[in-house]
């Protein structure tokens, strides 16, 4: 039996682990504070509202808007979603791991080689993100194993049923007010905040999960 953990509507802003000069001179306190309380309380306030409107919808069996709701649900869950990892992938100096811890690393030399080589990709994804979007490194159970996946916007579905452990926002507001449009020099000083503690505590939950492709026993 599962609990349900967040109610209908329900949704909370997350507060910042960190103080908002704590990501300095990398992110500057503006910018985090306008990226926090302004877009992401949005995203939080939008899917309270979309998740409200279905359970409306759904009492007076009139779905006449349901193309329009299921938008802003996947649109603001995302948002919501994504932002709350992005925030715990990045950490201030001496609260953080220097490097990847056991499993990650050795998941990331399984499959990408290298560290180095790895990072090339990451990056080269993330600067070539069209307009807005994510890149992200992720578990993916059918696999069982790492992956680097983008996604342009947030609201379309990426590879299905794989798990975000480490999630960096490309979107303009993530970056503009201290870095203009130079994404390459956002994308490369990022890299300085990652937690890489929490990347492998993300790694360790999501290799919990389970999605066999062939029909089970
Ligand atoms: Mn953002």
């Amino acid at each position: 039996m599962s609990s349900i953990i967040v109610p209908t509507g329900q949704h909370h802003l997350p507060m910042l682990p960190y103080a908002l000069t704590a990501l300095e001179p990398v992110i500057s306190s503006r910018l985090l504070q306008i990226h926090h309380e302004q877009h992401h309380k949005a995203y939080v306030e939008g899917l309270n509202k979309a998740e409200l409107k279905l359970s409306e919808a759904r009492q007076k069996r009139d779905f006449s808007l349901i193309k329009h709701w299921e938008r802003e649900l996947a649109f603001h869950g995302s948002g919501h979603i994504l932002h709350s990892i992005y925030w715990t992938s990045m950490a201030p100096i001496g609260n953080r791991w220097e490097t990847p811890g056991a499993q990650t690393i050795k998941y990331i030399m399984s499959y990408f080689g290298s560290l180095a080589v790895f990072w090339e990709q990451f990056n080269n994804a993330a600067i070539n993100v069209e307009a807005s979007g994510w890149a992200l490194l992720v578990w993916q159970p059918a696999w069982g194993r790492l992956e680097i996946l983008t996604i342009e916007k947030h609201q379309d579905l990426y590879q299905a049923g794989s798990i975000p452990i480490l999630v960096m926002d490309v979107w303009e507001h993530a970056y503009y007010l201290d870095y203009q449009n130079k994404r390459k020099d956002y994308v490369t000083a990022w890299v300085q905040l990652i937690n890489w503690s929490e990347v492998e505590r993300r790694l360790m939950m999501a290799m919990q999960a389970q999605m066999p492709l062939n029909v089970g026993p």
